[in-house]
């Protein structure tokens, strides 16, 4: 399931260039058994199955000989993802990361082993590669020499609580739809301005439960106030 994504733009370009390091454990190679069963009935009954502390806990152990990283467990009980953790887990040397299957793990490995619990969203997917594939891009960009210059992250959305404002590539009239006058105007300033207005206008209008934490400066204020007020269209 990781080989083909990994091979790919910013996460190969990581590899590449020596900056980042991957590498895939398979949970049976950590079992004893003729069928290298990972899972087993849940007890107590149900549908479903559990997936075996055993071969989960050798792997971590392993793991933990080679280096002392933070073990994350990827479960839709964790906390939501969010930009500033990608970029706090960006500031590590390394992470582990478990990747759940059928109805999850033996609660004492979450318990006992398992460092943080992270979800990616308020959805049931069918494993945890998946999200783990969404976390390691998402920390990977954010390693710095990872993105060149031409596609820094400080603009994209959630990076200070708020969405990005929108972009224009060419042509400047495409089927009689133009690009905005000011971004053609050649002036930085106005520009810059009209960029900071159009992610205010943007995140009030699709997510206003981020501005209560972006950081603003006093003028920010004011021209939220502003597009309350219905200014500056
Ligand atoms: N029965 C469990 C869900 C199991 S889903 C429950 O209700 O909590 C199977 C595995 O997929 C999980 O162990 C986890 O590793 C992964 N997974 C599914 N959805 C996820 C999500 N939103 N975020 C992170 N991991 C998820």
């Amino acid at each position: 399931m990781f080989s083909s994504p990994f091979k790919e733009s910013i996460i190969w370009r990581a590899i590449e260039k020596g900056i980042v390091k991957i590498n895939i454990y398979d949970l049976r190679d950590f079992t004893h058994d003729r069928h290298r069963v990972t899972d087993d009935y849940p007890y107590g009954g149900g549908v479903g199955m559990i997936m075996k502390p055993e071969p989960l806990i050798e792997a971590i152990e392993k793991i933990k000989e080679k280096s002392p990283a933070r073990v994350i467990l990827m479960t839709p009980q964790g906390k939501p993802l969010t930009q500033s953790r990608a970029r706090e887990l960006s500031q590590e040397d390394g992470i582990t990361i478990v990747c759940g299957r059928y109805e999850g793990v033996d609660e004492r490995v979450r318990i006992h082993f398992v460092d943080e619990e992270i979800s990616v969203g308020d959805y049931i997917l069918s494993g945890g590669e998946i999200p783990a594939m969404v976390l390691v891009d998402a920390i990977i960009r954010l390693i710095p020499d990872v993105l060149g210059d031409e596609s820094s992250s400080i603009d994209d959305s959630f990076s200070q609580n708020l969405l990005e404002y929108p972009q224009y590539t060419r042509p400047v009239i495409f089927k009689g739809y133009n690009v905005p006058e000011v971004l053609l105007s050649g002036n930085h300033e106005k520009i810059r301005e009209w960029r900071r207005m159009e992610s205010f206008k943007r995140t009030l209008e699709r997510r206003p439960d981020l501005l209560e934490n972006a950081e603003l400066t006093d003028e920010d204020k004011k021209l939220i106030e502003e597009i309350k007020k219905g200014g500056r269209k």
